[in-house]
């Protein structure tokens, strides 16, 4: 039986490899391994999301709420926007990635990417036939190569990523190059990807509403502490919302999830208290990475940062194997386009571990 042609042509996307795998890989103890890999808030989820959960457990025999009122006007009143510009995804921001393609996207249209960033955009809008075209980051100046976006745009142009604070460089895009951006190409959707804009205490959120063709992308596997229970959500013109809410999956946000990010949200001091301590271990990260020779280390506005170890002697598959056979887990960039295999990225832990994965480092860089 053959798939359809695209399928056929495509390869799985691999995620990172599971603490169990590890753990057994490499003699060690689960509890033992640091994650520095998935950008992950390293202090466990809200003690009222979990709660919550257990209240909800004894209902999971029901079908989720489709409407999710509560839930919109949460997240309205946390965006500062109104309802009917919010949509919600039941697998993290990658389903409103998702449910943008399905809505925008037909076959042969292109679609703009700087490299090196989010690798999902292009995995998933392939899916519908789209054509990446790649624009880049100036990894020298660390900015947007602002040129290489005009640059890209051909009349097929159906959208433009821009991710900021960008995975995996940590940097932001300046808003008036968005509002350029955004106003010389009104029919071209520009979706600014915010799943770590907490940790950059900037957002531009306010442009939805005088700019009908920006979409922001936010989620709550960052900040939030809910990776593991799926939930993005997007916010934009109403117009763009009703679309998309025509060819939503309409369960896809489990009962589970739902009162998870509920009490997220009204939980106001632990969301503050975890965007100063991964503003913290961002910091302290930073300054004593920066103390070690042969080291490039990216000033970040996000939970993770970029490392540049060409001067090493080695290659960021070698340093990774080192770190994991020691219990870290850190991200090879090497899959990345528009990096060499020269990139490690590293995301913000407890101060314990980020003091455990100093020494461990230097350890192998020595
Ligand atoms: N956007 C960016 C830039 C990301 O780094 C990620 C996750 N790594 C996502 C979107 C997707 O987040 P999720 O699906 O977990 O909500």
């Amino acid at each position: 039986m053959k798939a359809r042609k695209i399928v056929e042509e495509m390869d799985s996307y691999v995620p990172g490899r599971s603490q169990d795998e590890i753990a057994s890989d490499f003699n060690l103890k689960k509890e033992d391994i640091i994650k520095l890999g998935s950008n992950e808030n390293p202090w466990g989820p809200s003690p009222k999301a979990m709660k919550a959960i257990e209240d909800e457990i004894k209902s999971i025999n029901r079908y989720p709420e489709s409407q999710l009122h509560e839930l919109v006007s949460e997240i309205a009143e946390y965006s500062g926007v109104k309802d009917s510009q919010v949509i919600i995804g039941g697998d993290g921001a990658d389903e409103i990635i998702d449910v943008l393609a399905k809505t925008f996207i037909d076959d042969g249209d292109e679609f703009i990417v700087p490299l090196p960033s989010y690798m999902y955009y292009e995995y998933l809008l392939k899916q519908y036939g789209a054509k990446p075209v790649y624009a880049k980051w100036d990894l020298d100046e660390n900015k947007l190569d602002v040129e290489s976006i005009y640059n890209s745009i051909t009349s097929k142009t159906r959208m433009i990523f821009l991710c900021s604070p960008n995975n995996p460089t940590g940097t932001l895009i300046d808003k008036e190059i968005l509002i350029d951006i955004a106003r010389k190409n009104p029919d071209i959707l520009i979706i600014i990807d915010e799943a770590y804009f907490e940790y950059s205490e900037v957002t531009n959120k306010d442009l939805i509403n005088e700019y009908d063709n920006i979409f922001i992308i936010r989620t709550m596997s960052k900040v939030l502490g809910l990776a593991g229970m799926r939930i993005g959500y997007g916010l934009a013109c109403e117009e763009i919302i009703e679309y998309m809410h025509r060819i939503k999956p309409v369960f896809s946000l489990t009962r589970l999830s739902f009162v998870a990010a509920l009490n997220t949200f009204r939980d106001k001091e632990y969301i503050e208290d975890s965007i100063k301590k991964g503003i913290e271990s961002r910091q302290y990260l930073h300054d004593e990475l920066s103390k070690i020779d042969g080291l490039k280390v990216f000033p970040s506005k996000s939970n993770f940062m970029l490392i540049g170890i060409k001067d090493t002697g080695f290659t960021a598959s070698q340093l990774a194997l080192e770190l994991v056979k020691r219990g870290i887990i850190v991200r090879d960039c090497t899959s990345f386009k528009g990096l060499d295999e020269y990139w490690i990225r590293i995301s913000i832990c407890t101060l314990e571990e980020d003091k455990k994965f100093i020494n461990v480092f230097k350890e192998v860089l020595n």
